[in-house]
C-alpha cells in the first residue's frame, strides 16, 4: 500500500488539536484548501452503523462530504459498523436488513462502488485484530472518561454497559487505521473519537515503529452542520424517534417537521445559542437550498413558526427528491446491493492483511 502523509505533514505545520468543535471547525477549512489543492494525498474512512436508516443529520453532517470528496478524487472507504450495534442493543435481528439499506442510501446520494469501498467490518479479520495491540495502547481511564461514550450510555437499551461500550472508540481507531486514512468526515460527536484514534496512532508509532511510522494521525473533516438537530431539539439520532430520513416519504417529511419543537417567539430569526431548535430548522432549510441561513430567516421574519415549518418542508422535500426517486429505484435490486457489499469486503480484506502483516513485522510476531 502506498504510503499516506499525515495531513500535518502535508501542511508542513503542527497538527492541530481537535477536541474543541470550534478548533475543528477551523481546522476543517484548513484541510479542505489542502484537498483542494491536492486531493490524491488523502484517503477517507467513514461509516455508520446499521441501527437503521440514515437521516438528514447524516446527510448534513458527513455523507455530503463523503460523496464530494470522492467525486473530488479522494480514495473513500465507507464502513458499515456491524459490530457496533451490540454495543447498546441485545440483538441484532434487523441487521442484514439495516445493512442492505445502508448500501442503498449510499448509491442514492451518490456514493459510488467503483470508486469508493463500501464494507462491513465484521466480514474484515485483520481489522478486527487490529484491536488487541490498540487496546495495549490505552487506559481504562482514557476509554471511560470518553464523553461520546458517556453519552451513548446515557441513552444506551442496556440494563448493564457492556465491554464492548468501552472499548468501541479503540474498535473505531482499527476502522480507521487498517486503511491509514487520514481523513475522517463525520460529525461533532466523533471528535472524541478521533482524538482517542491519533493518541493510538501516535503511541503504536513510538513504541514499534522505528524509523518509519506505522500509521498516519487522521482528522476530522467537519461539515456545516456538525451537529444537526431532531424534531425534538436534541441531536438527530438513529435511536431517538427525532430524524427525517433520506427514505421518508414527502407526507412524512411533512408530518415530522410539522409536528418539531420551536419556541413562542414569532418573528423567526438564526440564533443557535439561543434559539437551538428554531435555528436548527432555519439551518436545515438554508443547506437544502444552498443559502445562508440569515437569509432564510430574514425570508420568514414574522411569518412564525408555522411559516418557518413550511418553507422546511418544502426545502427538505425538494432537495430529498432526486435521491429518494434513485434509492427506489436501487431498492429493486436487492442481489445487486449484497454483491456491492461482498466487492467493498474483498478489496478492504485486502488492505486490512497488508496492515496488519506490517503490523505485525513491526511488533516482531512475524512467525
Ligand atoms: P445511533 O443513534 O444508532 O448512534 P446515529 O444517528 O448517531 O445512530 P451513527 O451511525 O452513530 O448515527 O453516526 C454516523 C455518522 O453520522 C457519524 O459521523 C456521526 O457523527 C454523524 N451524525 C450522526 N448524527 C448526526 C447529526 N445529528 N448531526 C451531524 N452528524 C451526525
Ligand atoms: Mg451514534
Amino acid at each position: 500500500m502506498t504510503t499516506i502523509p499525515d495531513i500535518a505533514t502535508l501542511a508542513g505545520e503542527a497538527a492541530a488539536e481537535t477536541s474543541g468543535t470550534a478548533t475543528a471547525r477551523a481546522r476543517s477549512a484548513v484541510l479542505e484548501t489542502l484537498i483542494q489543492r491536492d486531493p490524491g494525498r488523502f484517503r477517507i474512512l467513514t461509516g455508520d452503523r446499521p441501527t437503521g436508516r440514515l437521516h438528514l443529520g447524516h446527510y448534513f453532517g458527513t455523507l455530503h462530504n463523503r460523496v464530494r470528496l470522492q467525486n473530488l478524487g479522494v480514495e473513500t472507504f465507507v464502513i458499515i459498523a456491524d459490530y457496533q450495534v451490540l454495543t447498546d442493543r441485545d440483538a441484532a435481528e434487523n441487521l442484514p436488513e439495516y445493512v442492505e439499506d445502508l448500501v442503498l442510501d449510499y448509491l442514492a446520494i451518490g456514493v459510488d462502488p467503483a470508486r469508493s469501498t463500501i464494507f462491513a467490518h465484521s466480514a474484515v479479520p485483520a481489522l478486527n485484530q487490529l484491536l488487541l495491540p490498540f487496546l495495549s495502547l490505552v487506559s481504562v481511564a482514557e476509554l471511560s472518561r470518553n464523553p461520546t461514550v458517556k453519552d451513548e450510555i446515557a441513552h444506551s437499551r442496556q440494563s448493564s454497559v457492556s465491554g464492548l461500550m468501552f472499548t468501541y472508540p479503540a474498535h473505531q481507531a482499527a476502522d480507521i487505521l487498517f486503511c491509514k486514512a487520514n481523513l475522517v468526515p463525520a460529525g461533532q460527536d466523533q471528535l472524541p473519537h478521533l482524538e482517542l484514534t491519533r493518541t493510538v496512532a501516535r503511541r503504536f508509532n513510538d513504541r514499534y515503529g522505528g524509523a518509519t511510522p506505522v500509521f498516519p494521525e487522521p482528522e476530522v473533516l467537519l461539515s456545516n452542520a456538525p451537529l444537526l438537530l431532531g424534531t425534538d431539539g436534541v441531536k438527530m439520532s438513529k435511536s431517538r424517534g427525532n430524524a427525517v430520513t433520506l427514505a421518508a416519504d414527502a407526507d412524512e417529511t411533512a408530518r415530522l417537521i410539522r409536528g418539531a419543537k420551536t419556541d413562542s417567539e414569532r418573528h423567526i430569526t438564526y440564533d443557535p445559542a439561543n434559539r437551538p431548535e428554531v435555528s436548527s430548522l432555519v439551518l436545515l432549510a438554508a443547506l437544502c437550498q444552498g443559502r445562508t441561513a440569515q437569509e432564510v430567516a430574514a425570508g420568514i421574519g414574522s411569518g412564525g413558526a408555522a411559516a418557518l415549518k413550511r418553507t422546511v418542508t418544502e426545502a427538505v422535500n425538494d432537495h430529498l427528491a432526486p435521491i429518494r426517486a434513485r434509492r427506489a429505484e436501487y431498492g429493486r435490486d436487492r442481489t445487486y446491493l449484497r454483491q456491492i457489499l461482498r466487492d467493498g469486503n474483498e478489496r478492504a480484506n485486502a488492505v486490512a492483511d497488508a496492515t496488519l502483516t506490517q503490523v505485525r513485522s513491526a511488533m516482531n510476531s512475524n512467525y
